[in-house]
C-alpha cells in the first residue's frame, strides 16, 4: 500500500460522510482565515479539489500529499489562479500525474491561455523521474464520470465561458455544485432529477442593487437567487451561499439573511462541513 492509499483507506475508515472545505485566499493577523472568499477551491475527503484558485495556498502538508484530482469548472482566474503553482510545488516528487478533470473546451483554454509556455510551462508535456506531471482527464456533460472513489455528473451552466456545475456522490451522500452561474435549467434538471441532495453549494456574488452587472457577468444577486431557487424541488436541505464578491460581503449577507430561506447560510472558508 502506498503512503497515498495509506492516508486515504483511514480518511474512508474515519468519515463515513462527505467532508468538504472551502479552502481559504487570505488570512488575518492571527494567521486564521478570514471569511471573504477570494479564490474558489473545494477540497472534498482531502483528496479530491474542485476548482484550485487557493489550491496551493491552503492546503496541509497531508493534504498536499494526498490530492491528486483536480476538477475545473471554468477557467476563470479565481478558480484556477493557483493551480499552475500546486502543480511547480509538487514537480519534483511526484510519483503519478496529478490528473485534471474538465470539459474539452476547458481544457483547451487552460492549455491556450495558462499553460502556453509564457504564462507557465505546459506541464501536459513535462516529465519528472518517475513519469508525467500532470494529465488531462476529459469528461462530458451529461455523463457520469468517476474521480477519486466519488461518481460526478456535470452540465453546463450560464456563465460568460465554458463553465460547469455538478452533482457530486459517494454513493450515500451528494452535494450539488452550481459553480460561477446565472439563471439556468439543465442544473436544476440535474439536481432534480437527483434521488436526494445533501447539500446544494451556490453562488451569491453581487448585492441587489447591482442586479445589472450581475446578470452582465452572469452571476446571481440574492433576489435572483431566491427566484432560481423556485426551480429546486427538494427539501430539507443546507443550502451553503458561496462566491460572495469580498468588496460587498456584508450587504450580500444581510440581503440573503433576510430572505428567510430555510436551512441557507453562508458557507465559511477553512470550516469543514460533512454530510
Ligand atoms: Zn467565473
Ligand atoms: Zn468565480
Amino acid at each position: 500500500m502506498t503512503y497515498t492509499e495509506a492516508v486515504l483507506a483511514q480518511t474512508a475508515q474515519r468519515h463515513r460522510q462527505v467532508k468538504i472545505q472551502l479552502l481559504p485566499s487570505t488570512f488575518d493577523e492571527q494567521g486564521r482565515a478570514s471569511q471573504e472568499q477570494r479564490l474558489t477551491c473545494y477540497l472534498i475527503d482531502d483528496c479530491v479539489a474542485l476548482d484550485a484558485g487557493s489550491i496551493a495556498l491552503s492546503l496541509s502538508d497531508d493534504q498536499r500529499n494526498t490530492v491528486r484530482d483536480i476538477i475545473v469548472t471554468h477557467p476563470h482566474m479565481d478558480h484556477i489562479a493557483t493551480l499552475p503553482i500546486f502543480v511547480d510545488d509538487l514537480f519534483g516528487f511526484l510519483e503519478s500525474p496529478i490528473r485534471i478533470h474538465a470539459t474539452e473546451e476547458v481544457i483547451d483554454l487552460l492549455e491556450r491561455d495558462v499553460f502556453n509556455w509564457t504564462v507557465y510551462p505546459r506541464f501536459s508535456e513535462l516529465r519528472n523521474d518517475h513519469g508525467r506531471v500532470m494529465e488531462y482527464v476529459p469528461f462530458r456533460t451529461g455523463v457520469e464520470f468517476q474521480v477519486a472513489h466519488l461518481n460526478v455528473t456535470a452540465v453546463n451552466v450560464n456563465h460568460i465561458v465554458p463553465t460547469v456545475g455538478m452533482t457530486v456522490t459517494d454513493g450515500k451522500t451528494t452535494v450539488a455544485f452550481s459553480s460561477d452561474t446565472a439563471e439556468t435549467e439543465e442544473f436544476w434538471k440535474l439536481v432534480n432529477k437527483t434521488a436526494q441532495i445533501d447539500a446544494l453549494l451556490i453562488e451569491a456574488s453581487f448585492p441587489n442593487a447591482m442586479a445589472e452587472l450581475a446578470e452582465a457577468s452572469r452571476h446571481f444577486t440574492p433576489e435572483s437567487l431566491q427566484r432560481e431557487l423556485r426551480k429546486l424541488n427538494h427539501n430539507g436541505l443546507d443550502i451553503l451561499t458561496v462566491h460572495l464578491k469580498p468588496a460587498y460581503r456584508e450587504r450580500v449577507t444581510e440581503e440573503l439573511n433576510a430572505l428567510g430561506i430555510p436551512k441557507l447560510k453562508i458557507m465559511e472558508p477553512g470550516r469543514t462541513y460533512e454530510w
